[in-house]
């Protein structure tokens, strides 16, 4: 039983809560919906106010912001804070991400081509190869890269002075990155989920700019379905939309949205298929678990890291998953979610850990 696969019944392809971007999130043209400054941004006020202070006073002394790590879940506003960062500091910005810089020439062709104080955004910065770190950790200190030509007794190294530019870097997995690299950013913010009064305020705003007619209650009921995730709430309001033109002349209310949802199969929580599958796995083959990651992964057919980039941040947030020592179990909430009886026997409760979020993603 515990091996059984049922990765055929899952919709990876058309996952409306997949918090990763897919192209439908940008179809609209450059991205009307991301705020460009700090005052449109929503919510994450702790993260907003202290980078504010760094950026007045980094405009004050007319020296460059230092380099920031944000961390966190996707489609909490990581892309849309760098581009604000640049948007605040008056200066360009240059994106790429940690796959996409093969070789140390990519990211060597990358930093000479910055103006001073320009802003590098690197998304996945976690995936950097150790080649390509190792030139970046000079140019992040000293503002300077040591390109080697030729081989053997025709190499020669050069110091190639660069200008001064502040980095920013992404990572849903701050564990992951190495010390060397994490030491040298200035500035660390932790990005939070949001809540749903923050994400009914980023639903009104998104609805506003595409022409969508929403009241307050239809906005709440999409933001509480929308797993704390700006993405996956700008997304629903857009599948919501469809149905509140057939259904209500266009307007988004309580009910056309609950409609819509329910129809979508995504429950009052947020939680589609793919969450109650998972949980269900938990509970019927492994007891309530503890389960270990990459069995559970292997039992519905997924990635380790999907489960923990994708599922897991909400499921313990909302308290129906737990991490222990000894792997994932499922909570009483959980199962009473679900309707089930909280299995006999099972660990979570009698002397398991709970590790919080934070702790998973340091981990
Ligand atoms: P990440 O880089 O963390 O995966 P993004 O910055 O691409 O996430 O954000 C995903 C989408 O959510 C953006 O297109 C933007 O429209 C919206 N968004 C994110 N954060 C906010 C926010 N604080 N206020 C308003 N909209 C937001």
């Amino acid at each position: 039983m515990a091996n059984m696969h049922f990765s055929d019944e899952f919709d990876f392809e058309n996952r409306i809560m997949d918090p990763a971007e897919i192209p439908e999130d940008t179809a609209e043209g450059d991205n009307p919906l991301r705020p460009k400054n700090l005052d449109e941004y929503t919510g994450q006020e702790k993260a907003k106010e202290n980078l504010r202070v760094y950026i007045e006073a980094a405009k004050i002394r007319h020296e460059t912001l230092d380099h920031v790590l944000l961390y966190g879940p996707p489609g909490l506003g990581k892309t849309t804070l760098a581009g604000i960062i640049a948007n605040e500091l008056g200066v360009n910005i240059r994106i790429t991400s940690g796959p996409a810089i093969e070789k140390p020439g990519d990211l060597a062709a990358i930093l000479t081509n910055l103006n001073e104080g320009d802003v590098l955004f690197i998304d996945e910065i976690h995936r950097l190869s150790r080649a390509v770190e190792e030139v970046l950790y000079p140019s992040m200190e000293d503002f300077a890269i040591d390109i080697i030509t030729g081989k053997g007794q025709m190499a020669a190294s050069y110091h190639l002075p660069l200008p001064r530019f502040t980095l920013v870097g992404a990572t849903t997995r701050a564990g992951q990155l190495t010390a060397p690299l994490r030491d040298r950013f200035g500035v660390l913010l932790r990005l939070e989920l949001y809540t749903p009064e923050e994400l009914a305020k980023i639903i009104t705003r998104s609805a506003g700019i595409l022409g969508i007619q929403i009241d307050y209650e239809g906005a709440i009921e999409i933001a509480s379905r929308s797993r704390g995730t700006p993405r996956i709430a700008n997304r629903m309001l857009k599948r919501v939309r469809d149905f509140a033109q057939v259904m209500s002349d266009g307007v988004i209310t309580l009910k056309t949205a609950q409609t819509a949802l329910d129809r979508l199969e995504i429950d009052e929580l947020g939680l589609d298929n793919n969450d109650r599958r998972m949980l269900e796995a938990i509970i019927k083959f492994y007891n309530g678990g503890p389960v270990g990651l990459e069995t559970l992964a292997a039992a519905i057919g997924e990635e380790a890291v999907t489960i923990e980039d994708v599922y897991e941040p909400y499921l313990l947030q909302i308290g129906f998953l737990s991490r222990t020592p000894r792997g994932r179990c499922i909570t009483a909430e959980g199962c009473r979610h679900l309707g089930y009886d909280f299995p006999k026997g099972a660990v979570f409760g009698s002397g398991a850990v709970q590790l919080s979020i934070d702790n998973k993603h340091n981990a």
